[in-house]
């Protein structure tokens, strides 16, 4: 039924980066617009920096809501390992005690729904208690979204799990999904003795139990992919709201890299000291993490390339504490490489004037970043859906070139150095020319007035009045 008062939407993320930072500024831009929003800190787990770092140092004078659920489990590290996603798993009576909170604490504007991340299937469960709609903020493409949603088909067909003695090479033709070979299905379904497989394929049955899909992404990039979602589940709606970024990154002249000394990161002052568009930007999101080995390989490919990098590098673990780059790599490097280990203010480097291109891991957040701010991207997937996504830059939209595909194991320094060179020199300005198509068109969406706002807009009139469904249902 029609609901009074105040909207407010409480929006729960999965304690991942990945997740947690779009589902942010989904929040963001719902409280903007005027919407009571409350935003779950899931274990916490994005800290004052990370709020900092995605937003500037001043905060708006009228904060959203933030609130605290769980505790993260001791074993800490690994998003997507095991004893991770089980504890996450067993937030349901918690989540239901801090719904029970907020129902009592906001009289006025009690919960109208949930919209929760893709992976916490179980929301449902929750929003059904409290006799809400639950609507899902999916993180990933819609061409992912139409490959969750089509997965008990593939099952049904004895498609999955996937036959190992069929032919790898073979192109499966997946409504709404690029073409895609066996090895690029995302990994949590590649191995059905991976106690992913059972988790994955358990979201995507409680994908479709849900009133909406709220999408990281824009109409004009995946038209025929969206078109397809809303043919084959008309029950569903599907609104396209993304690229969900803070404001001032759609704005291709803004400065927002600040100039702040305190909070200008190491590698921002690095970046300062060289040419414009030189630089390759190589990182590989939050949560890949790669051998000591391949570190090496990358390291002595980007040196023997002879372009300007800057390296980012999560950690591996290395109890025996190896050397992580070679021999007097920085010394060799030093004027036109600049190696960081840790978190790097991923927005502003690729707002900042000096980078050029983007060695990606093809994560969604990263795409989408490196669209926004026109910088063309070198493929080099690592797992989840983002073979599908490397297949979709480089095949389809043809703003990336291709390095390796997910099923190379070690990629040597030959390779890697080879594929640098040449996408800084010659490939990178047909990539540059295609992405620049793509980011004007998603500065069209989030215009006032445009897509994105109107669909933002039918999703809160949906949760105000009910689904209109369609013709006959
Ligand atoms: N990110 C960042 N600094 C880092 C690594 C990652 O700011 O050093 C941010 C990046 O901008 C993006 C998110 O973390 O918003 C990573 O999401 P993505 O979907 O690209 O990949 P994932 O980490 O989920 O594999």
């Amino acid at each position: 039924g029609m609901r009074k008062g105040r909207l407010h939407v409480v929006v729960l993320p999965y304690p991942a980066k990945g997740h947690s930072i779009p589902l942010l500024h989904f929040a963001k831009q719902l409280h903007s617009m005027g919407v009571f929003v409350t935003f779950v800190n899931t274990f916490n787990h994005l800290s004052k920096e990370h709020f900092r770092s995605i937003y500037g140092a001043n905060e708006d004078d009228n904060p959203m809501q933030v609130v605290p659920l769980g505790v993260t489990p001791p074993e800490g590290e690994g998003h997507t390992s095991l004893p991770y996603v089980n504890h996450v798993n067993t937030l349901v009576p918690e989540t239901k005690i801090l719904m029970t909170t907020l129902f009592a604490r906001h009289e006025d504007a009690p919960p109208s729904c949930i919209v929760s991340d893709m992976f916490l299937g179980w929301t449902q469960e929750v929003a059904n208690t409290f006799n809400i709609p639950k609507y899902v903020l999916f993180a990933s493409p819609a061409s992912g979204l139409a490959f969750m949603l089509h997965t008990s088909e593939l099952v049904k067909q004895g498609k999955l799990p996937i036959d190992r003695s069929k032919e790898e090479d073979l192109v499966y033709d997946i409504p709404g999904v690029p073409p895609t070979r066996l090895a690029d299905f995302p990994s949590p379904i590649q191995d059905p003795e991976d106690d992913s497989y059972l988790f994955y394929l358990r979201n995507c049955e409680q994908l479709l139990e849900a009133a909406g899909v709220l999408i990281n992404t824009y109409y004009e990039l995946e038209p025929t992919y969206i078109e397809a979602l809303r043919k084959a589940y008309n029950l569903i709606s599907f609104l396209p709201v993304g690229p969900l970024l803070p404001k001032a990154y759609f704005e291709p002249s803004s400065d927002v890299v600040p100039v702040d000394s305190d909070i200008r990161d190491p590698c921002l002052k690095w970046l300062d000291t060289q040419p414009d568009s030189s630089v390759l930007y190589v990182s590989f999101g939050s949560v890949a993490v790669l051998s000591i080995e391949q570190i090496q390989e990358i390291a002595q490919g980007l040196e023997a390339s002879g372009q300007r990098f800057l390296l980012v590098l999560r950690p591996p673990s290395n109890p025996e504490n190896v050397p992580l780059l070679p021999e007097g790599f920085e010394e060799r490097t030093r004027g036109r490489g600049f190696v960081q280990v840790g978190w790097a203010p991923q927005l502003w480097v690729l707002s900042h004037r000096a980078v050029g291109g983007f060695l990606t891991h093809c994560g969604w957040n990263s795409t989408l970043e490196s669209i926004c701010r026109g910088v063309p991207m070198l493929a080099w997937p690592i797992q989840a859906e983002q073979a599908m996504n490397a297949r979709f830059l480089v095949d389809v939209v043809k703003a990336g070139v291709e390095l390796c595909r997910v099923t190379d194991k070690l990629v040597t320094k030959e390779r890697i150095s080879e594929t640098v060179k040449f996408f800084m020199t010659e490939g990178v300005s047909t990539a540059r020319k295609n992405v620049r198509k793509l980011q004007k068109l998603a500065l069209n969406a989030v215009a006032l007035g445009a897509s994105v706002q109107k669909n933002l807009e039918d999703f809160t009139l949906e949760v105000r009045f009910g689904k209109q469904l369609p013709n006959g249902l």
